[in-house]
């Protein structure tokens, strides 16, 4: 049997509602998962249903308006857990070296000690990125930069990953190379990880689940566990298994089933 894996984040019945000079717009409604350490969740559902709103929440940037978040057992007001937050944008400086964006946040944290800074480098080593630390960020592809951005959260250290449509800016090609690539650097760190996607098949190619949201405001539709009976389960062999195809079509079903369209 598998052993019982402690839980890094619980959310209980958590909803939020934008307040606005036009009015009010509940984002989400209800919502209700976990995620177990080094698990890897992907979340999927339409744009504009609450995703990134989701996100701010468990990264303590908004405050729930109903329900409580937890972060390894303690509400996220009294956790002390390292959070990492990647958006769709690389955010990386043009004016610093790719190294000296890597170790920005260490700067910021005050952590910068020759223990991180060796960190530092280590990743930009072992993720191909050893010959580019004097560089800057304009001499590297789309997917370099991305790699960039995910060492330099990693550098901090933290428990939990937050995925924000990391590689919706890239190129078809790239955000498919890129897409499996930082998969497989989030699971060789064995990082718990929570990616907020619109695309499917990265979703079914990089997670152990799938959550499927509705319309806004966001609800659990579903939850989807993924299994693949691969030797070598990477995102490149999910994309040609069988089970690949029935994951999207049923994922497909449920976010496009009929449902009442809350405007605004
Ligand atoms: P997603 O990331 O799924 O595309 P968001 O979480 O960004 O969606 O937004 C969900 C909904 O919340 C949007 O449809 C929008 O109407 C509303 N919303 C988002 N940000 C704000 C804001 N700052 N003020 C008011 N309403 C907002
Ligand atoms: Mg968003």
């Amino acid at each position: 049997m598998e052993p019982v894996r402690e839980q890094i984040l619980n959310l209980q019945h958590i909803s939020y509602t934008y307040h606005t000079l036009q009015g009010e717009t509940l984002a989400l409604s209800d919502i209700s998962f976990s995620l177990k350490k080094g698990e890897f969740a992907a979340i999927v559902g339409p744009s504009g249903c609450g995703k990134s709103t989701l996100l701010s929440l468990i990264c303590g940037l908004l405050p729930c308006t109903e329900g409580q978040i937890k972060i390894n057992g303690k509400p996220l007001k009294e956790s002390t857990t390292n959070v990492g937050y990647m958006l769709q944008h690389d955010e990386l400086f043009e004016w610093r070296t790719i190294y000296n964006n890597v170790i920005l946040g260490l700067e910021v944290q005050h952590a910068l000690t020759a223990r991180t800074k060796q960190r530092a480098h280590e990743l930009l080593d072992i993720y191909g990125l050893g010959d580019f630390k004097n560089a800057r960020p304009s001499e590297l592809s789309g997917g370099m930069r991305q790699r960039a951005a995910l060492i330099r959260t990693l550098v901090l250290e933290p428990e939990l990953l937050l995925l924000d449509e990391p590689f919706s800016a890239l190129d078809y090609q790239t955000r498919l190379q890129v897409g499996d690539d930082i998969g497989q650097i989030i699971r060789n760190e064995g990082k718990s990880a929570l990616l907020v996607t619109h695309d499917l098949s990265e979703a079914i190619s990089l997670a152990d689940r799938v959550i499927v949201l509705s319309n806004r405001p966001a609800t659990i539709k579903q939850t989807i566990p993924l299994l693949f009976h691969l030797e070598h389960d990477t995102p490149l062999n999910r994309r040609s298994a069988p089970e690949f195809k029935n994951y999207f079509n049923l994922i497909w079903k449920e976010l496009n089933e009929d449902e009442p369209n809350v405007k605004d």
